[in-house]
Order: C-alpha cells, then sequence, then structure tokens
C-alpha cells in the first residue's frame, strides 16, 4: 500500500464479484487521480475490528456489500437516508468521524433521470417489486422525489407490509399474484426482486396494462437486458436498466474519496458491460 496515496476499497464477503474496482479504477485513471482502489474480503465477524481500523489500513473510505450493509449503518454516523433504508454502502472518514450513507437512492434516481427525463412529471403510481434492502431504497428514492402513490408487492406479503408501516400512507400494498390490477394505473414500474437474474427463476408479469408512457426499471445487472427489460421494450416503454443504476450509485464514493464528481460515461458503461456479459 502506497501510504501518501487515497485509497479506498469495496468490503464483502464474498467480494470477488464486486465490479466497483473496475468502475472506480476507471474513474482513476480517466481523471489521473493518484489513488487506488480494491476489494476486501471480510467475513462477518472480522468486519467491526476492520472497519474500526480503516484510518489505520491507509483507507479514507469504503463501499460496503453483502453482508455487512447493516452492520456499517451501525457502525458509522449515517445520514438520513442511510438511516431510512437500514443500511449503508457508503463510508468516508471525515476527521475522526466515520459516516455513511446509501448511495442506490440518488444511483436509482439518477439511472431513470439520464434514461427517461421527466419520468416523474404528471407522476401516477409507481409499482415497486419486492420488499428487501434495494426496494426500501427505491421506495425512499420514490417518496423524496415526491411521488403520491407507490405500491408494494412482494412474495412475502408481511415484509411489504413492514414497509408500508416504516414509510407511510403513500405507500400500499398490493398481494404478490394480484400486483397486475395496478398496473393500468401505473406510470412507473420497478423490479426490486433478484427474480430475472442469470441462473435464477424468471420474473413474469403481463405489461400489457401499462400506459404508453409508463417507464420500467430492473435493478437487475445480470443479465443487463432482462426478461422485464426485452417485454418493455416490445411495448416500446422506456427502460431504465440495474447496470445504469450500478453506475450512478458509485459517483458520490468516488466525489467524497477521491475529491472530484465523476461523469458516468458510455465507454465507462461498455467496460463493465463486457466484464458482466463474459462472466455470464
Ligand atoms: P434482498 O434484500 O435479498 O431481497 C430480495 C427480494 O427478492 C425480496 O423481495 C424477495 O422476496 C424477492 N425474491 C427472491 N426470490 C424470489 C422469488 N423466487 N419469487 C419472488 N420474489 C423473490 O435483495 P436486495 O438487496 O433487495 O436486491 C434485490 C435485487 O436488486 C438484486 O438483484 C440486486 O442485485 C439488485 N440491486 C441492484 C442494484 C444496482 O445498483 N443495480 C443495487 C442494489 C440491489 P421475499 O421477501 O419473499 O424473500
Amino acid at each position: 500500500m502506497t501510504a501518501d496515496v487515497p485509497a479506498a476499497c469495496v468490503i464483502g464477503w464474498p467480494v470477488q464479484h464486486s465490479r466497483s474496482p473496475l468502475i472506480h479504477n476507471y474513474w482513476l485513471r480517466q481523471y489521473r487521480i493518484a489513488g487506488e482502489y480494491r476489494r476486501e474480503p471480510v467475513p462477518r465477524e472480522e468486519f467491526a475490528a476492520f472497519v474500526g481500523a480503516l484510518a489505520a489500513r491507509g483507507y479514507v473510505g469504503a463501499n460496503v456489500t453483502v453482508p455487512h450493509k447493516e452492520a456499517a449503518l451501525r457502525l458509522s454516523e449515517p445520514d438520513e437516508r442511510a438511516r431510512a433504508v437500514g443500511a449503508a454502502n457508503t463510508l468516508w472518514r471525515d476527521g475522526d468521524v466515520l459516516r455513511s450513507t446509501n448511495t442506490d437512492v440518488e444511483g436509482f434516481l439518477r439511472n431513470l433521470d439520464a434514461n427517461a427525463p421527466h419520468w416523474d412529471r404528471d407522476a401516477g403510481t409507481a409499482v415497486v417489486l419486492g420488499a428487501g434492502g434495494a426496494a426500501r431504497a427505491v421506495i425512499y428514492a420514490l417518496l423524496a422525489r415526491g411521488i403520491g402513490r407507490i405500491v408494494v408487492a412482494n412474495r412475502t406479503q408481511g415484509r411489504a407490509e413492514a414497509l408500508r408501516e416504516a414509510f407511510g400512507k403513500r405507500v400500499s400494498v398490493a398481494h404478490w399474484d394480484k400486483v397486475s390490477a395496478d398496473l393500468a394505473a401505473a406510470t412507473l414500474l420497478v423490479n426490486a426482486t433478484t427474480l430475472g437474474m442469470h441462473g435464477g427463476p424468471a420474473l413474469t408479469i403481463d405489461l400489457s396494462e401499462l400506459k404508453d408512457r409508463a417507464v420500467v426499471a430492473d435493478l437487475v445487472y445480470v443479465p443487463v437486458m432482462t426478461p422485464l427489460l426485452q417485454a418493455a421494450k416490445a411495448r416500446r416503454l422506456r427502460t431504465a436498466d440495474g447496470l445504469g443504476m450500478l453506475l450512478h450509485q458509485a459517483v458520490r464514493g468516488f466525489a467524497l474519496w477521491f475529491g472530484r464528481e465523476p461523469e458516468v460515461t458510455a465507454e465507462l458503461r461498455a467496460l463493465v458491460e463486457a466484464d458482466l456479459t463474459s462472466a455470464t
């Protein structure tokens, strides 16, 4: 490790699959910043000690991935969005204080803004599939953007009901098998489940009731073009994919650690897409 060069890392267990090093090292090269970004495989029982020694290890901050996002929240000074989502994915040192945020919130919104401009103008209902950590970030983001009605459907309905409890009356719950009935009023459909991931079960949902101006977002990014996005494209609906969100959520960490707001370019996207494609 080079002591006088700012360094950041992604901490996970496992962490080999993470594309964060590819993204941040691309930006470091692109902006000719003398910095380093690495993978740190850290098991659950060693996470607290690792984070406690972040400065001693020469790190200005870190990304945090599965299974450490909730522990990262507890071990740091979270901002309001990380607290509301219940998980932190980005840590940075601010003097002696270790701060955290959840960048999935802005990653989701920036990706929608970039791919479906004005998606939130005259917005109707947003339908969110899923009730895990990613769905929490999406719901927080949609509420912050002023979306008036969010319908959540999840295989385990109790988890969707817990989100309604947590986020208030603009959120309502639909039965997982009957969510199609809510699509006619929707201007946004978001898949925040793992359905559609490479090698896993598919998401089967009939999009025919969606309005022509509706936007479909999928958080899954392996594969990049999921069956849901294919179906939306076949209907000529606007779409926002999970790869775009992954790239946009990385912007804030880089800016915090290395002092420059990076750009999500077509070249970066192609680089990460090629890497994802070669892995499937
Ligand atoms: P999670 O907390 O494990 O939640 C998984 C969700 O998928 C739950 O709602 C779960 O329902 C649902 N699910 C799993 N298997 C299912 C099945 N067979 N049928 C119906 N529903 C099923 O995961 P997460 O962190 O929220 O992540 C969800 C997805 O978002 C993942 O694909 C992840 O890679 C992606 N993601 C992408 C980004 C990005 O930047 N693009 C960021 C964050 C997450 P139950 O509650 O019933 O189990």
